[in-house]
């Protein structure tokens, strides 16, 4: 240990309800791993003692969002909890037309089964698997356009989200408006290592874009997240509140998916707004074939009025500096240990840089995937790979990051938590040597890490 220990997140709330966490045994551990083909996604969550998978829908509600499941107006058309969630999008985000969707990929089908022909091209900063997915679904294909400095695992660059403006305006040259129907910009940057896009650089790609005629629209499932470390980071912003500079960002776009189950504070929920009234039509045909009314849009009403209460818990500052306080403290820790993971600590989630911590591993032997079955070996700490199995063919960049990330639900784990993860992966590192790679001995066509099934290599 070197150093000064790291400051402790202060967690501004108190628990009411608990769940008893899971303690498997190194034996039941060994077995699980044998049962569920070696993929942390077909475990069941009592084989798991700390769930890092992912932050997704995964956090633990406020009572006043209890209490808002309770005010639930089960109504199919016209229901009040709908009106409420618009307005409650609406003033966040300034986009005139709100459409609900059961999560964030419904929100990204909708977009671009609308939006997106066979032989389009969408430019991102970088896509996540599951927009990337949706944009091949389409027909399309999907182009990442992040900074050299998102490749960079050890940098501590301040907005490492931001896009390459002068590669976008290069493509959109060449391209046109004929064929890069939207340009795509995520905040913050999930694939790249939760790391945020500056205000500057947002203005710079909407300017480039519209130049062009392309409408641009933000990912914002961790919009808030972003607008933290903007006001943080970015000259100028220091005394702007959340509220202000998210709608910075969305005063410049055309609109947003989203999901809500991020920053949304709820464990389901989505939405996509735009500013066009007649895409906003054709987005709700789509929607009442693939989700439901436009008023509920694959939901339960109840859980509109939870999202809108959660989509304003979600800018407290004090809330914030928890959450992002936590991923540092995190991120201190493993550190002190010398554990190689991308810099800076991201918004909602450690990324260990696999390519430091396993060198001795090559591409083939799917080092990301042999990381995270080790930590959940050593200690049932679940995580996952993001890196060459998500991403199998690695979209326009160079190679892919290769990363296992540890992600943090929101408002459920405490620094306790974190210093056992922390412990786990230490110990992780500490034998890194005798960690041997893995093979894939099924492999889906789509989305392939969600039901791949592997096994360890030997020799
Ligand atoms: C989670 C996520 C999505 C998809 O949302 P779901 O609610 O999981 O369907 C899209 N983009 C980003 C950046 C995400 O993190």
């Amino acid at each position: 240990m070197v150093g000064h220990p790291p400051s402790l997140p202060f967690e501004p709330f108190k628990t009411k309800v608990v769940e008893r966490i899971p303690n498997p045994t190194r034996r039941q551990r060994e077995a699980a791993l044998e049962r569920a083909g070696f993929n942390l996604f077909n475990l069941r969550s009592d084989e798991v003692r700390i769930d890092l998978l992912t932050d997704s829908g995964t956090g633990a509600m406020s009572d006043r969002q209890w209490a808002a499941m309770m005010v639930g107006d089960e109504t199919y058309a016209g229901s009040r909890n709908f009106a409420h969630f618009e307005a409650r999008v609406h003033d966040i985000t300034g986009f005139p037309y709100v459409i609900p969707a059961h999560q964030g990929r419904a929100a990204e089908h909708l977009l671009f089964s609308t939006l997106c022909r066979p032989g389009n091209i969408v430019p991102n900063n970088m896509h996540f698997d599951t927009t990337q997915a949706h944009v091949v679904h389409a027909g399309g294909t999907p182009v990442n356009l992040a900074v050299r400095e998102a490749y960079d695992t050890v940098s501590d660059y301040p907005f490492k989200g931001n896009v390459d403006t002068a590669a976008l305006d290069k493509l959109l040259t060449v391209e046109g408006k004929e064929r890069v129907p939207l340009v795509m910009v995520t905040i913050t940057n999930n694939t790249g290592g939760g790391q945020p896009v500056s205000l500057a650089n947002f203005t710079e790609v909407v300017h480039v874009a519209h130049a062009h005629g392309v409408p641009v629209y933000l990912d914002m499932c961790r919009w808030a997240e972003n607008a933290f470390f903007v006001r943080e980071r970015e000259p100028g912003m220091g005394s702007r509140t959340i509220s202000e500079i998210g709608r910075a960002f969305f005063d410049l776009a055309d609109g947003a998916t989203m999901s809500a189950k991020k920053d949304g504070l709820v464990n389901i929920g989505g939405f996509v707004a735009v500013r066009d009234a007649p895409l906003a039509d054709r987005l709700k045909e789509a929607l009442i074939l693939f989700e439901g009314f436009p008023t509920y849009g694959g939901l339960a009403r109840r859980d509109l009025e939870a999202m809108a209460v959660g989509l304003e818990e979600a800018m407290d500052l004090e809330y914030l500096e928890h959450r992002v306080g936590q991923v540092r403290y995190l991120g201190a820790l493993l550190d002190q240990h010398g554990v190689p993971f991308l810099h800076p600590a991201g918004g909602h989630a450690i990324y260990l840089d696999v390519d430091r911590f396993l060198p001795h591993l090559g591409d083939e032997e799917l080092p990301g995937q042999a990381l995270a079955i080790e930590l959940y070996r050593e200690g049932g700490v679940r995580t996952v790979e993001v890196g060459s199995i998500m991403f199998p063919q690695g979209s326009s960049e160079q190679r892919p990051l290769e990363l296992v990330r540890l992600a943090i639900p929101r408002r459920v784990y405490s620094a306790s938590h974190l210093a056992f993860v922390a412990d786990v992966v230490g110990r992780v590192y500490d034998r890194r040597a005798k960690i041997r790679g893995v093979t894939m001995t099924y492999r889906p066509e789509r989305l392939p890490h969600f039901t791949a099934r592997y096994s360890p290599k030997t020799r």
